[in-house]
């Protein structure tokens, strides 16, 4: 189990709001554990020690080198914890044991990765006037503050402080209120293995207190705000108050596009787990099935077979995916499935649900309709949930255009054999990234990752993180 309160200069406490927030576990619908519900006040606190742990010394004297070595040093922790940490996540985020373990994997692999480039993000020399020299050095911004959302909380926490700490940031970050207990442990195990006072602080809360505390405060540096784009907005709008930057990860309408020619049984478990995956809770979820018309019924005939194969169930069954994540969400998407329902689109296929689910987990079946008129809000608006849109397509523009008619710009797949027109139809993606004959659900983590339009800007994962995460500086020197 993970601690349940405010991490501030290595010490737990309560919040100074004395509230706390039941935690439910999916799969049931049942309370498992308690957070404490942040306010100013311990914001506040939490800002105030990250901003010592700067200006002591303590966090910011270390060398990037004996930094990196602390987050590499987490790596091998994180693995050690695997199953723990695996069924932490299992239990909290409600996804099939096999899906959280991987998820522990990678949480290690962020931590490796950044532990790695902590002493590999150098400046350059310019040449410059003569009598000149001219050099540019990555300096941290100071103090971060990270808000990350409910649906993989054991890779965003790595994935978003990790960075930040490597260059050298003191960290503050507000997990989702729905599911933070492996960000919890994990911290808990940073202090355990060595991280100073005030290098990563906690604070555990709703969104519109602790969320709003941490974005809005004065003492803040720079935000990573990882989440919807409604809330996306405010992050910007306090970011902008305070004059400071921020990187805004958020929602996605990924379009898988096939192609006549395309391997269709090789595509075809991608194309499906694209959305099954973590029950389509993800931002970069193939939520949209392009088809060509001249393929379109033996392509979706396919699809159909496989989708309807589908398994629904607790984390500890290890089915394709769990339950989603509240009743909230699972409110959302089965109004969403009722609107596609009363506008008469046709469902193509439905997957199943395992026997023996307990009452209250917010389990819903993935569902597969189409064709979806352009103009539907299925075609458009993000469900997250597993719920995939079919729409024919008649040729290569008409994919282009289709693939990029919403307001979102995170991922698109593309599948043919044709490799001219891969990489015509990849360059005229307004997408942060393409993938040909492959899909990666949430990038790679040496990938740069990030969105274009209401997806949001600024890139996570990969070095281009340690580059957000750090203001360049210029000097001069006449000689
Ligand atoms: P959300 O409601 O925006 O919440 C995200 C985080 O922001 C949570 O920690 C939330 O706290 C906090 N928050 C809510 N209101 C806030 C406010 N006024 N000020 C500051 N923080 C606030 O998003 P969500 O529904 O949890 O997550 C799903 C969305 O995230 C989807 O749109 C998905 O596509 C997107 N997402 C994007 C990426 C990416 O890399 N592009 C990755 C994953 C998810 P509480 O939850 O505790 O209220």
């Amino acid at each position: 189990m993970a601690r349940t309160g405010i991490l501030i200069d290595n010490r737990w406490r309560t919040s100074e709001s004395g509230r706390t927030i039941d935690v439910l576990a999916p799969a049931t619908g049942r309370p498992f554990t308690q957070i404490a519900a942040a306010v100013d006040a311990d914001v506040d606190a939490a800002v105030k020690a990250a901003r010592q742990a700067v200006e002591s010394g303590a966090w910011s004297r270390l060398n990037a080198a004996e930094r990196g070595r602390l987050l590499l040093k987490m790596a091998i922790v994180v693995a050690d914890h695997a199953e723990e940490l695996a069924a932490l996540e299992a239990q909290d985020t409600g996804k099939p044991i096999r899906q959280a373990r991987n998820d522990i994997v990678a949480a290690a692999r962020y931590f490796e990765f950044y532990g790695g480039a902590a002493d590999k993000a150098h400046g350059d020399t310019i040449p410059f006037l003569n009598g000149h020299f001219a050099t540019t050095e990555r300096v941290p911004h100071g103090v971060t503050a990270h808000i990350i959302p409910w649906n993989y909380p054991a890779q965003m926490f790595p994935r978003s402080v990790g960075p930040a700490l490597a260059m050298g940031n003191a960290v503050v970050m507000k997990p989702a209120e729905d599911a933070c207990q492996t960000p919890l442990r994990m911290a808990e195990l940073m202090v355990e293995n060595g991280f100073p006072e005030g290098a990563i602080n906690m604070v555990t809360g709703y969104g519109h207190e602790a969320g709003a505390a941490l974005s809005g405060h004065p003492g803040i540096d720079f935000i990573s705000f990882i989440g919807s784009n409604e809330t996306g907005v405010q992050i910007q709008t306090a970011a902008a108050r305070n004059h400071i930057g921020c990187t805004l990860e958020l929602g996605g309408k990924s379009a898988q596009i096939v192609f006549a020619d395309a391997d269709i049984e090789a595509a075809l478990p991608v194309l499906v787990n694209a959305i099954v995956q973590h029950a389509g809770q993800t931002c970069s979820a193939g939520s949209r099935l392009l088809v060509e018309r001249s393929a379109y019924d033996r392509v979706v005939g396919r699809v159909a077979e496989r989708f309807a194969q589908v398994r629904v169930g607790t984390p500890e069954m290890d089915l394709d995916l769990g339950p989603l994540v509240s009743a909230k969400q699972r409110d959302r998407v089965t109004g969403y499935c009722g609107g596609a329902d009363a506008d008469g689109i046709p469902l193509i296929a439905e997957g199943q649900m395992a026997d023996g689910l307990p009452a209250g987990g917010f389990f819903v079946r993935p569902r597969l309709y189409g064709p979806v008129p352009r103009g539907n809000r299925l075609a458009s608006e993000e469900v997250f949930g597993p719920v995939m849109a079919v729409l024919p397509f008649e040729d290569e523009a008409d994919a282009i255009r289709l693939a990029n008619g919403t307001p979102y710009g995170l991922v698109a797949g593309i599948w043919t054999q044709d490799g001219g027109r891969a990489l015509r139809v990849g360059r005229k993606m307004q997408v942060g990234q393409v993938f040909v004959n492959c899909y990666g659900a949430g990038g790679g983590i040496e990938l740069p990752f990030g969105g274009m339009k209401k997806s949001g800007h600024g890139r996570e994962k990969g070095f281009d993180a340690l580059k957000e995460f750090s203001a360049v500086r210029t000097l001069v020197i006449r000689h």
